[in-house]
């Protein structure tokens, strides 16, 4: 039953040598072979150590969006399918310099634009908890690696909800860091102001030992802040007496049965004596409108590096524009290309005050309020996701998609931290609440998520039906 602990476990056992390092590594190795066919997690596999520390012994998995040296990094494009990195991420690196060992690359949606892996360019994955149903998006692969115990945790990337909504999905503890924390180095952009690399773990615990490891300023990274918190010190202390707010506007036209299962979280952590509130911040209902101007227009920007010339896939033609045209004609996806198309149409001359430029000041508005609402509450606090886990397919309307991310977008726009913790299960499908903060207060965050996570018990694990 390894695949039930946590790295925390994990670490545990090796110390007191009830197991050794490569007895855990091969374990993991041959379950994620075993069940990989059914989930299409892993883009690609391999089993890469460098070098020695404490999470010696313990296999990880990443989004194939980081660099690894000597890896492809496809980010799910048919215009990357056979790039070979030359460099390894930041934040990777410093997982890999702690001496855990990297077992394969996960699937996401094309340059992690989705909430689904469907608009993945070369396979869907699957739901751990029900094979007919999207693990969430766009580190689908990471989530469903985690949930099913191929790997004790994984990282992903969140523009816009992408490591909190598949870990709702999936039934684990998805943390976005505030911006700034952790290095973009070796990220392939999508939008360069929102992006940020976070851990997809079992327990919160792990979150915030992962978290601690990826953070830190990084001379090749000029977003990142010098400052290094201590995300596990505190984060068994108690949270008594702190107030939490909860968006009106997050509780309108809620889904029923998820309106139940965040009443059942409010009833827990009020047992912590916690107060919670429902508080207007009248901004947020423009905060999707706002997120697909901003980032579209920055991966408008971001992409046009993939030309043909200078990365990856290149179709020959006579002329430089017949090549540029003919490779990303070929090379990019529906969703990628829509993405595209909206963010040069936003950000031309004729357009760019009506659109982009008011879009900037809406977000500026929307983190001003989120700040005010911070500053008399701890965090604030809803369902991570609209809806549980749909099945493939369900949504094709890209504008009831894009309503997905409802909820994660706030954090993004505002670069605030924001963890998803699995709060119940509808239907038996899983689904997270979301925990928000002030900048720089992720240790809050994750004692909050820890002070929940400690009264709401163990949750289970996905090993029913197909998977046992
Ligand atoms: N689902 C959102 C989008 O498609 C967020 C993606 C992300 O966070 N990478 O843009």
């Amino acid at each position: 039953m390894l695949f039930k602990k946590s790295v925390e476990g994990l670490i545990e056992a090796i110390k007191h040598r009830e197991l050794s390092e490569e007895e855990v590594i091969e374990y993991f190795v041959k379950r994620s072979s075993k069940l990989n066919s059914k989930l299409k997690a892993f883009l690609s596999t391999c089993k890469i150590k460098k070098g020695k520390g404490f999470l010696s012994g313990i296999p990880f998995a990443i989004k194939d969006n980081m660099q690894l040296e000597n890896m492809k990094t496809t980010c799910g494009s048919r215009i990357l399918e056979d790039y070979g990195s030359t460099y390894t991420a930041t934040a990777v690196q410093k997982i890999l310099n702690m001496g855990a060992t990297v077992l394969g690359k996960t699937n996401l949606d094309e340059f992690a634009m989705g909430s689904s892996t469907e608009y993945s360019a070369f396979f869907p994955t699957k739901n751990p908890w029900d094979v007919e149903r999207v693990p969430g998006g766009s580190s689908g692969g990471s989530a469903a690696a985690v949930a099913a115990g191929l790997v004790p945790f994984a990282l992903g990337s969140d523009t816009g909800g992408s490591v909190r909504q598949p870990a709702s999905f999936c039934g684990i503890v998805g943390y976005k860091p505030t911006y700034g924390l952790v290095s973009r180095y070796g990220l392939s952009a999508f939008a360069s102001s929102l992006d940020q690399i976070g851990p997809l773990t079992k327990t919160v615990r792990d979150a915030a030992i992962i978290g601690k490891t990826i953070m830190g300023i990084d001379p090749n990274d000029a977003t990142t802040v010098d400052k290094k918190i201590d995300l596990i010190d505190k984060i068994e202390s108690n949270v008594e007496g702190m107030r939490l707010a909860v968006p009106v506007e997050f509780m309108k036209d809620l889904n029923q049965n998820v309106k139940n299962t965040f009443k059942k979280f409010i009833e827990d952590v009020k047992r912590l004596g916690v107060e919670v509130e429902e508080v207007p911040i009248p901004s947020l209902k423009y905060a999707v409108a706002v997120y697909y101007v901003i980032a579209p227009a920055e991966a408008s920007s971001n992409l046009s590096r993939y030309d043909g010339i200078r990365y990856g896939l290149r179709v020959e033609e006579d002329s430089v524009a017949g090549i540029y045209n003919q490779t990303r004609d070929k090379g990019f996806g529906s969703e990628v290309k829509r993405r595209i198309m909206l963010g040069t149409f936003t950000l031309s001359a004729a357009y760019y005050d009506a659109y982009f430029d008011k879009a900037q000041k809406v977000r500026t508005k929307i983190k001003s309020e989120m700040d005010e609402v911070l500053e008399s509450y701890d965090a604030i606090v809803g369902p991570t996701t609209p809806v549980t886990a749909f099945k493939f397919g369900e949504i094709s309307n890209p504008l009831d998609y894009y309503l997905q991310d409802i909820y994660t977008i706030p954090a993004n726009l505002a670069g605030l931290p924001s963890v998803s913790v699995p709060m119940g299960l509808i239907d038996n499908l899983p689904i997270g609440v979301q925990i928000t903060s002030k900048r720089f207060e992720d240790a809050k965050v994750l004692r909050i998520a820890r002070s929940y996570e400690k009264i709401r018990g163990e949750f289970p694990m996905p090993i029913g039906g197909e998977l046992k």
